[in-house]
């Protein structure tokens, strides 16, 4: 079950210059590094890392709460 419509990956797609999420995850579907996006809530810092990364350390705010945009989406 895909998951588009999530808070953080509709930030994600934007920050990344896609206005539709499909149109962001068709791009970097099969990508070897992908835009991934910190979870924590107040806390929107991007980076590019591994497709199947949900723990990645966020270099902002600290924690393991980088996940890709493909693991949010729920397509890995
Ligand atoms: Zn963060």
């Amino acid at each position: 079950m895909f998951n588009l419509a999530h808070p953080k990956l509709v930030t994600l797609a934007e920050t990344e210059g896609y206005a539709e999420v499909a149109d962001f995850l068709e791009d970097h579907a099969l990508g070897s590094v992908v835009p991934t996006v910190c979870v924590v809530s107040d806390c929107d810092h991007t980076a590019d890392l591994e497709p199947d990364q949900r723990a990645g350390f966020c270099e902002a705010c600290g924690p393991a709460s980088m996940k890709s945009g493909l693991v949010i989406s729920g397509m890995i």
